[in-house]
């Protein structure tokens, strides 16, 4: 029997969900959240068990990656359970998940005992002077702690993300990097991308990935790679360093819409067909409507994916187009 697969209407194969359990953090980053944010009402958020079910439905359909993200998705009461019931879903190859880190160092083993296979930690900065300036409210320490009990909970991978900002943490970029290095760890550095008004203009401090390489470029000598790890990052080899690799995740220079694989999953049931797009499917409607019969949802989502954009259009000067906050749709 042939297997299922979620095609959308340009024929890009769709196998990699990415669903926000939560639009709550316990950090404010600068680049992601305003400083008072205001959260949905818990009513509007997804039950523990309809995001079961709704991942159950998209690996049904041929999804084999899901990531958990947020907000901070280990904020969520009960999810060490929800990763235990997606993980053990026949058909799904991994269940991976983004953190800030901070509830690591009491859920790392937890997470890894339930089957998260991979983990991505943010980490914008080493000093917790600054640390705690990007995050607002985030403990550098706790953080830390939290890498180092991921690294010892035995996940397949843990990987770095730093967001780069000029006059923020640009000038750690190589610290950063000796900081992976020496832990054997990839490391990515992702362009800032302009989602909802954070309460200051992006565009001054945006740091594009060639600037970012050529900081490493100090410090490293850099060997571009072809490896792909399903995502949109670009890959270098470090010299000297065979354990650890620098990805670079460019929305705005480098555009890798063509190859684009994934949909994302809001924390409130909003299926997102593109990051730089604001049309969307209510499937939180459609779950409590037809909380027996999949039907319904299936013709949805199928109908949806004909509509999936071909491309974002986020402008070159770091302009708002999308109102939306990042911690709503989950990176
Ligand atoms: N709270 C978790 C964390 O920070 O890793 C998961 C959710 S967070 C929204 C997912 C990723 O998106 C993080 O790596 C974060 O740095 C990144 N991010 C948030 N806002 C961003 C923005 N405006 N541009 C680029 N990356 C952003
Ligand atoms: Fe929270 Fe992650 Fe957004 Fe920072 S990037 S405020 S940790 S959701």
């Amino acid at each position: 029997m042939a297997e299922t697969q979620l095609l959308d209407g340009l024929g890009r194969r769709v196998d990699y969900l990415r669903m926000s359990v939560t639009d709550r953090c316990d950090f404010r980053c600068v680049y992601c959240m305003a400083e008072e944010m205001t959260f949905l009402p818990r009513q509007q958020i997804l039950g523990l068990e309809e995001i079961a079910r709704l991942a159950k439905l998209f690996v049904e359909q041929g999804v084999k990656k899901i990531r958990l993200t947020g907000g901070e998705p280990l904020v969520r009461r009960g999810i060490v359970g929800l990763c235990q019931d997606i993980a053990a879903l026949p058909g799904l190859r991994e269940l991976v998940m983004t953190t800030n880190g901070s509830q690591l160092v009491k859920l790392a083993q937890p997470l890894a005992d339930a089957g998260v296979k991979r983990l991505n930690i943010s980490l914008d900065s080493l000093n917790p002077v600054k640390f705690r300036a990007i995050t607002r409210t985030g403990d550098l320490h706790q953080v830390l702690d939290g890498i180092e009990a991921a690294r010892r909970a035995g996940f397949a991978s843990v990987k770095l993300n730093v967001v780069v900002m000029k006059g923020r943490n640009a000038d750690e970029v190589p610290d950063l990097v000796d900081y992976a290095v020496q832990r054997g760890l990839d490391i990515s550095f992702i362009e800032e991308m302009p989602l909802g008004h954070v309460g200051r203009s992006r565009g001054e401090a945006f740091c594009s990935s060639d600037e970012v390489r050529t900081l490493i470029g100090q410090r490293y000598n850099l060997i571009d790679s072809t490896e792909n790890t399903g995502g949109p990052a670009r890959y270098a080899r470090i010299e000297g360093h065979p354990d650890s690799r620098v990805g670079f995740i460019s929305p705005h220079s480098h555009n890798f819409c063509s190859t684009c694989n994934r949909v994302r999953m809001t924390a409130e049931g909003r299926l997102l067909l593109c990051l730089g797009h604001e049309n969307s499917i209510d499937m939180r409607a459609l779950v409590r409507r037809h909380p027996t019969t999949d039907e319904p949802l299936l013709k949805a989502l199928h109908g949806a994916l004909q509509r999936k954009p071909a491309r974002h259009e986020f402008a070159s000067n770091g302009d708002v187009q999308v109102l939306r906050f990042m911690n709503a749709s989950g990176g």
